[in-house]
């Protein structure tokens, strides 16, 4: 891959993952050079040991229940799931863990790339430590942008270290499927592996010391938590995990009430840690290991050339929000550059608004959770004087038609002061599809007697747009 050889770029960025590239390719098509150092895989986690390969690893499952719980089809479904072929899907999705094609599209759209490990040395300076340990200084005519992610938070449990537990990575890249496998936490990644594991037929323990996806609406956590039993899962909620010990090929596991699980192996999903441990932020007042903090263009306070985006700013951990912050780095970068006007106002082109009022999320167990903006607990905290709707998915006419016995909640949180959406969640089987209605109605602020006019089409499960409607009252003024 091209890197030019140079040893000044307009741009520099730390970390080639989903939020790296996109900041490049905006900076480049402003007219910028930029260079990205990336010590790993271009394309970052996201592609190679989370979103893509997870996400595989649970579709396959969810359709094959789907087909098992709609008459007709059900006679149809005579075998059993196919683990290979969805491993191989997996790889196919996974590129091998190749990241050639990545690299072809960074030299398609003029971006520099230098593997090795990006460190800041002083202002706009980053020194790249090669594997072979040579070392490379590059300087930023313009800014540097780190964007190096997160990884997975071990927690300081006693024995968990030495005990070689999966994280994230070592569970999306299986190459067999374990008999037994013990998760110890309680949001998307251990609910969503619960799920994919338990379809394998593995036998699972999901071990939280609270309860379920806590951030969110609390019947979400409680339905998704129902499912995960009938899956076979066995759930231990509000129970610490106090130990864990490896002997060859078991892992126990001890908890605060007593019990002993034994199982293959032990899968950590208890959070994230950003990966600023060795970008050399201490050479410029920063706190090494620390998440970064930013200005709405995301842009690091008192460093007028630094920017971070993406996992780093701890802002909102999800690829798509990264990307929406890149593109608002990279061109906040050009126009900085340019000497062209900033649009630093809230919603503007160059500022991650949206990151404080509506970031939709989907956790992809089954049934699936789409969320986006405040939940009635955190609306009601921020001082906002709120009206909840709720109505079951499953009396929509739509609904019933796409799955038998559909079952599934849905909530809307209304700000009554302005008579807008300020948050949605859906719990449901392929609700996922329905988040972005709800997305756009939270961002645009659409009042509801607008909102009345967008009709829904029937018979489909968007129809529970005006059943949420209908039961807040037609006289939405
Ligand atoms: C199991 C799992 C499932 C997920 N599923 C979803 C999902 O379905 N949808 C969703 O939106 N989000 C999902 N996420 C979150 C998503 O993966 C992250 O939000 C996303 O990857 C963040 O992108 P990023 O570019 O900020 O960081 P990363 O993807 O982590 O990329 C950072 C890159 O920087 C490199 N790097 C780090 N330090 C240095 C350095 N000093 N020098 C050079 N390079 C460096 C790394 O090698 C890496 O390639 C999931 C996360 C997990 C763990």
């Amino acid at each position: 891959m091209s890197d030019h050889g140079s040893a000044e770029y307009d741009l520099i960025i730390l970390g080639g993952g989903a939020v790296g590239e996109n900041i490049a390719d905006r900076a480049v098509q402003g007219g910028l050079t930029a260079v990205i150092v990336e010590n790993e895989l271009v394309g970052g986690e996201c592609s190679y040991w989370a979103c893509m390969p997870s996400k595989v690893l649970l579709r396959s499952t969810q359709a094959l229940r789907a087909a098992r719980q709609l008459p007709g089809a059900a006679e149809a479904v005579t075998g059993q799931l196919n683990i290979e072929a969805v491993l191989a899907r997996r790889d196919y999705y996974t590129s091998n863990w190749s990241d050639a094609g990545q690299v072809q599209w960074l030299d398609s759209a003029g971006i520099g790339l230098i593997r090795g490990h990006g460190r800041i040395t002083g202002t706009k300076r980053v020194t790249v430590t090669a594997a072979d340990g040579s070392t490379r200084e590059i300087t930023a005519r313009h800014a540097v942008a780190v964007a190096t992610g997160s990884g997975a938070l071990v927690p300081d449990i006693e024995g968990l270290a030495d005990a070689q537990p999966w994280t994230s990575r070592e569970a999306t890249s299986i190459k067999t499927v374990p008999e037994s496998l013990a998760i110890i936490g309680g949001g998307v990644v251990a609910t969503e592996m619960a799920a994919a594991f338990a379809g394998f037929g593995t036998e699972v323990t999901l071990i939280s010391r609270s309860g379920l996806l806590t951030t969110m609406e609390p019947f979400a956590g409680e339905q998704v938590g129902a499912a995960l039993r009938d899956q076979g899962v066995n759930l231990l909620l509000d129970t610490k995990t106090t130990s864990v010990h490896r002997n060859g090929n078991a892992v126990t596991v001890e908890t605060s009430d007593g019990q002993t699980i034994t199982a293959q192996e032990v899968l950590v999903a208890t959070g994230r840690t950003p990966n600023t441990g060795d970008a050399g932020l201490g050479s410029v007042g920063l706190t090494p290991g620390e998440w970064i903090e930013t200005d709405d263009t995301l842009r690091v306070p008192g460093h007028n050339w630094l920017y971070a985006a993406g996992d780093v700013t701890n802002r909102a951990l999800l690829t798509h929000q990264g990307k929406y912050q890149a593109r608002a780095v990279g061109d906040v970068i050009v126009a900085r550059a340019t000497g062209a006007a900033v649009d630093a106002a809230p919603w503007g082109r160059h500022v991650a608004t949206a990151d404080h009022a509506a970031v939709p999320q989907v956790t992809f167990t089954d049934p699936e959770i789409a969320s986006v903006g405040l939940t009635a607990h955190a609306a009601a905290k921020a001082g906002y004087d709120i009206r909840v709707v709720d109505y079951e998915i499953g009396n929509v006419a739509g609904a019933g038609l796409h799955a038998e016995g559909y079952k599934g909640t849905a909530r809307m949180v209304v700000d009554e002061a302005r008579k807008v959406v300020l948050g949605v969640t859906f719990v449901g089987p392929d609700v996922s599809e329905l988040l972005h209605a709800a997305t756009i109605a939270i961002v645009a602020e659409i009042p509801l007697d607008r909102l009345w006019h967008a009709v829904p089409a029937y018979p489909t499960v968007s129809e529970i747009w005006l059943r949420l409607l209908e039961t807040y009252g037609r006289e939405t003024r």
